[in-house]
């Protein structure tokens, strides 16, 4: 398999249909993990950190549902689940307020069974394309604080944090991977788009200004890795 090819993740309890796409969806080239109840689901999201996940709601252990809430629900630092991940819902339950409720408790996509197996490629691979377009997509969590990309709201334990607009570039980069230590230059790069090595003195600056905005009570976020770079926050 191509280690570039996207990862899906298939958690449907019919064993015809989940053999079917797992087939069908490795031929067309996707990297396709299963599984066949809820908590398996929740636990295969976890380890294998898929690129999108179609998910069954009729499941024997638990409503497919309730996998759709805890993702989106998910503290991207304490559980290792990104909030954000694109989630299809594959249903049986063709009435409307089903399809409703899907939108909006956060799924990507929807499809009623029986759907046709190329509807259902087309529709992963819009999801997906959508999803590449906006790798941050989703309100970030961590810890007690939440960072919209949208609206780029920021709160810390539900109070409002208002911060410049680089401040908010240099956030939300480092709330991508919270526990990763980010190099002085690549945030350089990526948050005032040019690399010179001068002027990490800039991100210095903003990163100073940012950890006084952040801080709270006990708990600290942006941490100087001395030499290194930043990091949002230390490990748990
Ligand atoms: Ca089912």
């Amino acid at each position: 398999m191509d280690p570039a090819a996207p990862s899906l993740l298939l958690i449907e309890d019919d064993d015809a249909t989940r053999a079917f796409l797992a087939e069908n969806l490795s031929a067309d080239g996707f990297g396709v993990a299963t599984a066949g109840a809820a908590g398996e689901g929740m636990r295969a999201i976890e380890v294998r950190k898929p690129d999108l996940v179609l998910l069954d709601l009729g499941l024997p252990d638990r409503n497919g549902l309730t996998v759709l809430d805890r993702v989106r629900s998910a503290d991207g630092l304490a559980s290792r689940i990104d909030p954000g991940l694109p989630v299809i819902v594959l249903s049986g339950r063709v009435d409307e307020a089903d399809r409703v409720r899907g939108f909006v408790r956060g799924a990507d996509d929807y499809l009623p069974k029986p759907f046709s197996y190329s509807e259902l490629l087309g529709r992963i691979r819009a999801v997906l394309r959508r999803a590449s377009g906006r790798p941050l997509r989703g309100v970030l969590r961590v810890g007690e604080l939440t960072v919209d990309p949208v609206t780029r709201a920021v709160r810390l334990a539900g109070e409002r944090v208002d911060l410049s607009a680089k401040e908010f570039a240099l956030l939300h980069a480092l709330a991508g991977d919270p526990t990763r230590v980010y190099l002085k230059n690549d945030l350089l790069r990526d948050v005032w788009g040019y690399a010179s090595i001068g002027a990490t003195r800039t991100v210095d600056a903003h990163a100073c200004r940012l950890r006084k905005k952040l801080s709270r009570g006990g708990r600290t976020y942006v941490t100087n890795v001395r030499g290194v770079g930043y990091r949002l926050t230390d490990p748990l």
